[in-house]
């Protein structure tokens, strides 16, 4: 058999799972996930090597309509996303309402195969997946496939459908590299993800995290992570009183930053 390999973008609202698919298939914490919506700011790469087969799969921003200036940014990017791709996943919630999902997708004008994947089965019945099913417009997808990312379920046949429209290629890259961007910003993405789950409001929104320093020691890595805030009142937030948030901050991202690098 010849060898397969191709660009898997994957497109859908905040909150879809895109992030949650991604982590399921890779099986490492490579995308953050959060019950808040846009948190993946940048178009994280992640590849998935089997045996004469590789996937090369992206998390875009989700779609959003462009109400804000740096909306229309991120849908910028979205459709450079779009352009590159082999095959495209297009992904909504089970409960999410067919009509809008599809309109959305249409807007993106998409030249590569689409696959529809429809997500967090678990949490509808049989019927609204027929009806969901049968709403969209006949041979707008090339396949639609139903999942629960959450709890792994047809997972698998997800994986054989992409492949079986991938292009014969040789491999894009060295097989054991998982991914292409440098654990330094997974480390301060692991970071952000716990900013979005312990602080209010706008202060995940207002925070970035730059990793300083990354050394990686005989029996340990270490670390260093700045946290920029836009305002001075805001240090005071992160802080805690007597520090106690930034501790917990510092506990929870050490969790798993040694889960994901497998050392302390
Ligand atoms: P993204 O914005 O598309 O990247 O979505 P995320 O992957 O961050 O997921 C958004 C939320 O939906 C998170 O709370 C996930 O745990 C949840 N979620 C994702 N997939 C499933 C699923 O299959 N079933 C259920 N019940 N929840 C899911
Ligand atoms: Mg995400």
């Amino acid at each position: 058999m010849a060898y397969k390999a191709g660009f898997v973008n994957i497109f859908g609202k905040p909150n879809a799972g895109k992030s949650t698919l991604l982590n399921a298939l890779l099986g490492e914490k490579l995308a953050i996930t959060s019950p808040k919506v846009q948190t993946t700011r940048h178009r994280i790469l992640g590849i998935l090597n089997m045996p004469e087969v590789q996937i090369i799969f992206s998390d875009t921003p989700g779609i959003i309509k462009p109400e804000y200036k740096l909306h229309e940014k991120m849908m910028q990017a979205v459709r450079s996303a779009a352009e590159d791709a082999d095959i495209a996943l297009l992904m909504m919630d089970a409960n999410d309402s067919p009509g809008q999902i599809e309109e959305l997708f249409t807007s993106l004008k998409l030249k590569a195969p689409k696959i529809l994947v429809i997500n967090k089965t678990d949490l509808v019945g049989n019927e609204r997946l027929l009806q969901i099913r049968k709403s969209f417009t006949k041979g707008s997808f090339a396949d639609i496939v139903e999942i629960s990312a959450l709890e792994k379920n047809n997972l698998d046949i997800l994986i054989k459908r992409i492949v079986s429209l991938l292009p014969e290629s040789p491999p894009y890259y060295p097989e054991d590299m998982l991914t292409e961007k440098p654990l330094r910003f997974f480390v301060a993405e692991l970071i952000r993800e716990k900013i979005f789950i312990l602080y209010q409001k706008e202060i995940p929104y207002h925070t970035t995290v730059l990793v300083t320093q990354f050394e990686e020691k005989k029996t340990l890595t270490k670390i260093v992570a700045d946290i920029i805030v836009q305002r001075e009142t805001q240090k005071g937030i992160i802080l805690g009183e007597k520090g106690r948030m930034i501790r917990e901050l510092g506990r929870l991202s050490r969790l798993d930053i040694e889960s994901f690098l497998g050392r302390k």
